[in-house]
């Protein structure tokens, strides 16, 4: 008898789509199922462009319908709250999903440390719509009132992007000779990017400041009431427009019974990205702690790629009975882009910046995007890459994008 092996992929993200080919390619004749709660995959790294209007906003997502051969693979939007592993299912808002073997590959959301707003909204830049939502409140305020602050919690690289873009986009419409909105960063650490060496330190504050993003180090958020917000320093704002990027925490559906995580929500896997006591399920991208000489691996599209695409190859290995392969990081690098400068590192040791940088960090979002007409816009964008005003080198009147 032929029976079908039921395999489920939870998460269309870069982890997932990975693992969705390979598991097309070694099991063609699996029932595949792809689950996520948009019906689109999101070029994440790209989003706080969204602020800056460097790349058109619909290059940033990308349909799953058209992405894989339309017969092969089983699209669902639908949003997954728990898992069942003995049982085998998925549970979703109005259905549930049975598998024979499942690739979870949900990534991040924010963390927000049980802060939370009384009559106020937190903005964050984590999601296609979250942005959406940021720049049209930024839009929407600066119509009314220029001078409304923006307030980002967390001097991380999401925070950092945030507020050149913000910067970039609004000096980029020009709207009524203003420089945007007082922007504000609370950095609770006593300094920005503290894996940086100093002089890139210095260089990222000295950018900012110039853009006139206002760092506050050594500070938190304490209270976010009626629109007013309140430091650690004693320090209120009112009319604050919040926009979170304090951290970030795996995005794992409650999973019954709990397996061990990491205390930022990652699921512990065993080299073959297994799920320890369920062999079936495979965990990959930002929700698994993947490890590198024993430590876990920052979140970025590089382990997510190449961990979802072996978690599939292991899938399908394992429900063919042959052996597995270990995953093992390999470290490629990482650009931090900032509008008009960027700093990075490549191979862990060749430093990168600038407009190279940019290119390269653009490129890739090109190379790593899923097929399709906007996979063009980023390399456009990285080949002809229009300036954007670096107040380091360009007089205040000096060339707009
Ligand atoms: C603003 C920002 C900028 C970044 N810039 C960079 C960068 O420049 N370079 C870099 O390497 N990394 C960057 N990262 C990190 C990078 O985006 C992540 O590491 C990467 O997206 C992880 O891929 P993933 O496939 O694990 O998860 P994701 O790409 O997040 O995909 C997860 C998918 O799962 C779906 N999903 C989640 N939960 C459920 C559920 N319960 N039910 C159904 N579907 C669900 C989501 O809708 C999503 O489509 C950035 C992250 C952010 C937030």
């Amino acid at each position: 008898m032929d029976i079908k092996p039921r395999v489920c992929v939870l998460g269309g993200g870069f982890a997932g789509i990975q693992a969705t080919r390979s598991i097309l390619r070694r099991l063609p004749h699996a029932d595949v199922t792809l689950i996520d709660r948009n019906p689109y995959a999101t070029m994440i790294p790209a989003l706080p462009d969204a602020l800056s209007g460097r790349i058109a906003r619909g290059a940033m997502k990308r349909p799953f319908n058209g992405l894989f051969a339309a017969d092969r693979v089983r699209l669902v939007t639908d949003s997954i709250a728990r898992v069942d592993l003995p049982a085998r299912t998925l549970q979703g808002r109005t259905a549930t999903y049975p598998y024979d073997a499942l690739v979870i590959a949900v990534g991040s959301v924010p963390e927000y440390y049980g802060f939370s707003p009384a009559n106020g909204t937190l903005c964050t830049a984590h999601s296609f719509l979250a942005v959406e939502a940021l720049r049209t409140a930024v839009a929407q305020r600066h119509t009314t009132d220029p001078d409304a602050p923006v307030m980002i919690v967390g001097g991380g690289y999401t925070g950092i992007e945030v507020a050149a873009c913000l910067r970039h986009g609004v000096q980029a419409t020009g709207r009524s000779g203003s420089n945007g909105p007082p922007i504000t960063i609370v950095e609770a650490g006593d300094g920005l990017l503290p894996f940086l060496t100093n002089r890139e330190r210095e260089r990222v504050s000295a950018y900012l400041h110039e853009l006139g993003v206002n760092v506050r180090t050594s500070t938190t958020l304490t209270a976010f009431r009626d629109g007013v917000v309140t430091l650690s320093d004693g320090v209120t704002i009112p009319d604050a427009l919040v926009c979170w990027s304090a951290g970030m925490r795996a995005a794992v559906p409650d999973l019954a019974p709990q397996p061990e995580q990491t205390r930022d929500g990652r699921l512990e896997v065993n080299e073959f990205l297994q799920l320890p006591g369920f062999p079936e399920v495979f965990v990959s991208g930002d929700a698994a702690a993947l490890k590198k000489n024993g430590a876990v691996v920052r979140r970025a599209v590089n382990f997510a790629f190449y961990s979802g695409r072996r978690a599939g190859r292991n899938l399908a290995s394992f429900l063919r009975n042959r052996p597995m392969r270990a995953f093992s990081p390999v470290d490629l690098g990482w650009v931090i882009p900032m509008g008009g400068i960027s700093v990075g590192r490549l191979f862990g040791a060749l430093r990168v910046g600038g407009r190279f940088g940019l290119r390269l960090h653009y490129a890739m979002c090109g190379f790593r995007h899923f097929p399709g007409a906007s996979t063009g816009e980023f390399y456009r964008t990285a080949f002809r890459l229009k300036r954007v005003p670096d107040p380091l080198r360009s007089t205040p009147s000096g060339d707009r994008r």
